[in-house]
This record gives C-alpha cells, structure tokens and sequence, in this order.
C-alpha cells in the first residue's frame, strides 16, 4: 500500500530558519529545504546559506524572506538598478550575467529531461557530447548580449496620482496631486513613479518622462482603478532600433481627451521622432491595458523598423518582439534550423506580422503564414510588399484550424516552423504536423515546459529533436526562449 499519510509542516510562520539553497524557480525565487520542508525565498541563489523568517506555510511548501546570507553564491552581484527591489520587472539583476546564461540553458536541461523524457548531451553544463550521446539532444549555450541592459524596444507606463509636498509655512505643508508614471510596486498595484529603466531604451524613457511633463502642464487627470475615474491609464512608447521612428499611444479612459490639440503639438515638439501619436480608448475595469477601439491622433498608422534588411510596419496593437538585437539572433537560428535551399515549401504557424515567414521566404520557394489575430495578418500581407516578397502568403485563423484544410488541400511542406503563446501548440495542431510529417520542425518556443511537452508528442510520432539554442531575449528577468530543430526519424536514419 501506498504511503498517503499527510505530512504535517515541519516549520510555522515566523521560525526562523537556516536554509540551503539548492535552486531557482522560473520565478526567480531560491529553493531550499528547513527540516525537510520546501521554502521559497526571494533574493536568495542556489549555493547560499541563507538565514530566513518563514512568512507563509502552505501544506507542501512555504515562503519565507531572507534576512541573512551566511554563505554568499561566487554569482552574486549587486543589482545595478536602484529600483530593483521595489519593481516586480527583473527577477534576476541580483545574479551575475553568466550565471542568469547557465541558469536559462539548466532550466532548459531540466525541463526537457523531466517533463519531455528527453535523454540531454553534457547536462554537466558544458553543452558538448560526452561519449555514447550521439542520439542525445545537444543544448547550447545561451546566446546572450553584450550589452545586456537598454534592450527593449517598447515600454507600457501605468499613470496615476501622487500628493507632493510643495511647501510649507509656519501652519503646516502644503501638498498637491501630481501626474506619474512608472511600475507598480511588486505584487501591488501602488504605482511608484519612475523616470529610468535600465532595460528600456533611453529614447522610451525620455518620451514617457516628456510625455508626463506635458500631461502634469496640462493637468491631466491619471484614471483612478477605484474610483474609475480619471482620464490617462497608461503611455505606450515603441521605438525602432534601426528606424529612430516612435509611436506614442495613450490609453484613456474614454473617448474625449480635453486640448488634445495642445497634446499633440507640444508631443510633436518635445519629442522629434515621433511619427505617429494614436489613441487606444479602455473604460472597462481591467488589468488588461488595452481596449478594443484605437485611432490615429495625428500622423500615421504605423512605425516601421528593420530586422536584418527586412522592413516591418508595426501597428499599436501588433505583436512585435521587445529585444530586436537578440530577435535577429533567433530568427537567424530558426531560418539556419530550417535548412533551405530555395525551393521547399515552408508553413510559418502563429506567424504574427510575418516576421519568420519573411526571414524564411528569402531562402524558400514560398512560405504559408497563420495566425489568429486578423490585424497582424494584415501587416504580414502589408510586410511582404514592403520588402517586394512574392512567395510568402497568410492566413487568419485558428493555426489548428487552417493548417488540416491546407493538408486536405493538398499543401506538403518541407518545413514546419512553430512559435507559439506560452500555452504551446495546440494538440490538433501537433496531430496534424505528425499527420504531414515534415523533414523538419523547428520550434520556437517562449516557455520551456510547454516546449518539452510538445516535443515529447513529436518525438513518439517518429521525430528526433537535435539542437536546442537558447536565446536571451529578456536579460535580468526569468523569460526564456529557445529554437529548437527537429527531424523526421524516417527520413534520417
Ligand atoms: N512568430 C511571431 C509571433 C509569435 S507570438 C514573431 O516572432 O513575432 C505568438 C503568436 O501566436 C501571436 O501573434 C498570437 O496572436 C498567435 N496565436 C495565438 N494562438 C494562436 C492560434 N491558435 N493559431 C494561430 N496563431 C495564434
């Protein structure tokens, strides 16, 4: 019979407790046991010694919060960033660049072994074959960034309130409501105001900080999520690496946004790149930033930037990768993955606006894109003329939908190139790919565990996964992305 006693915690709010550290949670938090019991502690990295006071005890696990390192990891580094433990935005500032690398490629390692049941070459760490590994999967080394900070393209600033002190006389101080913008608190939702990121282009913070000034001349109100009034909800900026151009969006609470005209003149002279200035209108009382009504407020539609010599159209609301200097490095790898020689016929599924599909096109005979979102269909369509690319054409659907009516149709891809939401492939969609079986799948993937599961389904369908690269799309947070390349076991051997 099976043991099915239920243990009892060994430890209860408030012990504290020494702690060995032997992890790090996709989240970010260190691992360890007290007597046996699993504890979660923010800040603390595998190899410490940390002494801790237990904050909550749940049946299996518990969290507790460091309050000393006894024994220091050779990786700590001190964050750079003075907000760091007050923002939610990075997990990892506190672990040195090489060792967020090897964390990324390990976490990786550990997923593909426990949950795809794959057999990894070297998971010593060292990313080489050891011997007898031939038929192992190869993991290499995290591909980082030289410059791991300032990378991202794009910045969604939530907007509110704050009293400050404006000066006092002999009677008391005065105080009065100012506009700010910046992150909110980890695990809250107070916003904190904030002037530098230092993951997000300096262009992007410059504009938002311009774009606060203007709002606190004109005395805009920030909307207030209890209250649900109030007008500003949040600034989205976009700035392409290659182009200079930005995007402004604001996000109202409601149509009517009082001397917009003002807004916009004094947007236009503060902020000399901006192309286009659009308006996205979200009353409902949600987390989520945008609604679902958005409009040009002056100049155009769109932005364009340039991966690779490729020129893309980015409209407010499409999906456009945040890190483009590591996006061309992952692109690189998924097209490298692909082995074309000019001729094949590719499938580019959940392709958003078009950006692998257009990567791939220039070495394929044509490649079929699909994706959910009609929008970005548009501007994959939109993309291919932009760059006179003939042979790619997209679809808007369901990609587990429209894929098995191309098999009916008779389409027969050499390569099928996946890159899924964090949630994976949809199971009728690795039916299918089984179904059509491909030479090759390469699967780009933001979220390791859905990965290993996906691959699991394509290897006891006649697949061999061969490589795995991760790419460090997001430095100094716990994202990690990854390409992977497939063959088709019938094929190869
Ligand atoms: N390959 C693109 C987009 C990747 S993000 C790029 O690198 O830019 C994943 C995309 O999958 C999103 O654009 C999302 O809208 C789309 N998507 C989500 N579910 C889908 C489904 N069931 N079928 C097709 N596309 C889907």
């Amino acid at each position: 019979m099976s043991n099915n006693k239920v243990k009892v915690p060994t430890v209860s709010k408030n012990d504290e407790v020494v702690v060995d550290i032997v992890g790090l949670t996709h989240e970010g938090e260190g691992v360890g046991r007290a007597d046996g019991f699993t504890l979660f502690i923010q800040g603390a990295l595998p190899g410490e010694r940390v002494r801790a006071k237990v904050l909550k005890v749940k049946k299996t696990y518990g969290y507790a919060k460091l309050q000393e390192l006894l024994v220091k990891s050779a990786d700590r580094v001190d964050a750079p960033c003075p907000i760091y433990k007050q923002c939610g935005g990075c997990q990892l500032q506190h672990l040195s660049y090489e060792g967020q690398l090897a964390w990324k490629r390990q976490h990786v390692v550990d997923n593909l072994e426990r949950i795809g049941k794959l057999r990894v070459a070297g998971a010593d760490g060292e990313g080489g074959l050891v011997g007898g590994e031939a038929d192992a999967v190869i993991v290499h080394p995290t591909v980082g960034m030289d410059e791991p900070w300032r990378y991202r393209n794009k910045a969604s600033v939530p907007m509110g309130m704050a009293a400050v002190a404006t000066g006092g006389d002999g009677d008391g101080l005065f105080s009065e409501e100012r506009l700010i913008g910046g992150f909110y608190a980890r695990g809250s939702h107070r916003i904190i105001d904030m002037d530098e990121c230092m993951i997000q282009h300096s262009h992007n913070d410059d504009i938002v900080a311009r774009v606060k000034a203007i709002g606190r001349e004109l005395g805009v109100s920030a909307y207030n999520e209890e209250t649900g009034r109030g007008l500003l909800r949040h600034v989205m900026t976009r700035v392409g690496f290659v182009s200079g151009e930005a995007m402004i969006v604001l996000i109202t609470n409601g149509q009517h946004i009082p001397q917009v005209d003002s807004w916009i003149k004094m947007i236009r002279e503060a902020v000399p790149n901006v192309k286009s200035i659009v308006q996205n209108v979200n009353k409902r009382d949600t987390n989520v930033i945008f609604g679902d009504e958005t409009r040009v407020l002056w100049g155009s539609e769109v932005i364009y930037d340039e991966l690779d010599g490729i020129r893309f159209a980015i409209s407010a609301r499409s999906f456009y990768q945040v890190n483009p200097v590591q996006t061309v490095e992952l692109y690189r790898k998924a097209v490298e993955y692909a082995a074309l020689t000019g001729s094949e016929r590719v499938i580019d599924a959940y392709c958003g606006i078009g950006t692998i599909s257009l990567f791939l096109a220039r070495q394929a005979g044509h490649v079929y894109g699909v994706e959910i979102v009609p929008e970005a269909i548009a501007d994959a369509e939109r993309n291919a003329k932009l760059n006179g690319i003939e042979n790619a054409s997209f679809e808007a659907g369901p990609a587990e939908v429209v894929i098995p009516r191309w098999r009916k149709e008779g389409i027969v891809p050499a390569v099928i190139v996946v890159d899924p939401p964090r949630k994976g492939c949809d199971e009728a969609l690795l039916e299918t790919i089984l179904a059509m079986h491909p030479e090759r799948v390469v699967y780009v993937s933001c979220n390791p565990s859905t990965l290993a599961r996906d691959l699991r389904v394509l290897e006891d369908g006649g697949y061999r996964t061969v490589e795995v690269q991760p790419v460090d799309m997001f430095p100094h947070t716990t994202h990690i992305e990854s390409v992977c390349s497939l063959i088709y076991k019938g094929l190869s051997e």
